[in-house]
């Protein structure tokens, strides 16, 4: 039995969280391949190491060389080695990457140092070998992972190891010069590894006991989810619900690997399993979970005749792709279509100009934008098997007076979408929860 584990921020924080990961990690001898964050913070208001890293990157792109900042992320590193008590040269190994952030000069190296250290620190008080990332995980040109390389890279330096430690979070392209992940990408890394070790499972160590039914902060103590299906996790974590980053399920899908969230605080929590679907047992709930996000834009578009209209949404998607903007749905009906995008990539004068082009390359009879709107996804496997699911969801979501802007029910019954005015956004979340959970 292998297992892969990957610990998170604030389980890195400082030297005594280290210690806990080195109990959780000593406690079992399956736990073979360990995967780090960067520290993270230790208390609300404390900094990530890895945005005191981006600061670092701003001071050597003004002075060309490390300040202040470099300052903090050294405190925070010593701090680590003398809470642990290791006899380990740390103000060496600090110097040498401050030289090496002034010489390489790229954001990405810069981040990549808050895992590259927290690694070699977590290896050395394990008394195991450290994997540096940047050996072992390459991207191709046009920085997707390179996974044929990866897997192998990976498995040889795992060969013979019977522990190490791998540095998250970043690779290396084939000009040779460090990428990092998206923010959130050590999950990825940890995946890889389990992926490419064979693993019996993947461990996701965080500061949580799994992933609950919604956003806590939305409804006072929502209930856990104990397993989820990967497209269930796919759907909730690309809506929102971050536990773990919505594409470090790819590489352990493929091999069939479950991923297990623990929290590293509460071992003794059974945590969430996700599950591929033939593992998966029915909960017996209709509703696994709600997930959503505000801050998206719909452009309504209406013409009558649109689906006898060949080339139409061709035409559309083509304006899309001329502003390099990327849609999240496109929820349509015989004379009607909407486009849902995220407004960020709209802004600066974007959304004027796509609007324009759509008008142009389609001409609707009618177009209107709606701004600030919520999506809502409501997510299970369960969906399937029940009849009125729509009916309770709308009915709820009426009885709280809100206004639905758009829906979305996908293909699959694992999702509905749900857009609404973003001021609605938490009262439609507590409704849903309380129709489906209480
Ligand atoms: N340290 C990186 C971040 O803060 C990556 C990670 O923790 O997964 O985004």
């Amino acid at each position: 039995m292998i297992k892969v584990c990957k610990f998170g921020g604030t389980s890195m924080a400082d030297g005594i969280n280290l210690r806990r990961v080195a109990d959780i990690v000593n406690s079992d001898p399956a736990r073979r391949y360990i995967v780090v964050s960067a520290p993270g913070k230790r208390y609300g208001g404390d900094s990530k190491v890895t945005d005191l890293l981006y600061g670092v990157w701003h001071e050597v792109e003004e002075t060309g060389s490390v300040g202040e900042a470099y300052e903090k992320v050294q405190t925070r590193f010593f701090g680590i080695v003398r809470e642990l008590g290791l006899n380990y040269p740390v103000e060496e190994l600090l110097g040498e990457t401050a030289r090496e952030i002034e010489r390489e000069r790229t954001a990405d190296f810069t981040a990549s140092r808050g895992e590259y250290l927290a690694g070699k620190i977590m290896a050395a008080y394990l008394d195991v070998p450290f994997i540096d990332a940047r050996d072992v995980m390459k991207f191709t040109a046009d920085g997707r992972l390179d996974s044929a390389k990866t897997y192998t890279l990976v498995k040889n330096a795992l060969k013979g190891k019977r522990r190490a430690v791998v540095a998250g979070f970043y690779g290396e392209t084939p000009e040779g010069k460090v990428k990092t992940f998206s923010r959130g990408g050590s999950d990825i890394s940890g995946a890889i590894v389990a992926r490419a070790a064979g693993a019996t499972v993947y461990e996701n160590w965080t500061d949580v006991s799994g992933f609950l039914a919604c956003d806590p902060r939305i409804v006072p103590s929502p209930v856990g989810i104990r397993a989820l299906s990967y497209k269930e996790l796919r759907e909730l974590s690309y809506m929102g619900a971050n536990v773990l980053h919505s594409e470090s399920i790819f590489p352990v899908r493929e091999a069939n690997i479950p991923i297990l969230i623990k929290n590293t605080f509460r071992p003794e929590d059974e945590g969430t399993e996700i599950l591929p679907i033939s593992k998966y047992r029915y909960s017996g709930r209709v509703v696994t979970g709600i997930a959503g996000k505000k801050n998206f834009t719909v452009i309504f578009l209406e013409k009558s005749l649109m689906n006898a209209e060949i080339g139409f949404t061709y035409r559309v998607l083509a304006c899309l792709l001329k502003h390099n903007v990327s849609f999240e749905h496109i929820p349509s009906g015989i004379d009607t279509m909407s486009l849902v995008i995220d407004s960020e990539t709209l802004a600066g004068g974007v959304l004027e100009e796509l609007c324009e082009d759509i008008r142009a390359a389609v001409h609707p009879d009618a177009m209107r934008v709606f701004n600030d709107i919520a999506l809502i996804a409501v997510v299970g496997h369960g969906m399937s098997r029940s009849v009125g699911v729509s009916a309770r969801l709308f009915d709820a979501i009426a009885r709280a007076g809100v206004n639905v802007r758009m829906i979305d029910q996908g293909s699959s019954e694992l999702n509905i979408i749900v857009g609404v005015d973003s001021e609605n956004y938490e009262r439609t979340v507590r409704a849903v929860y309380e129709e489906f959970f209480q």
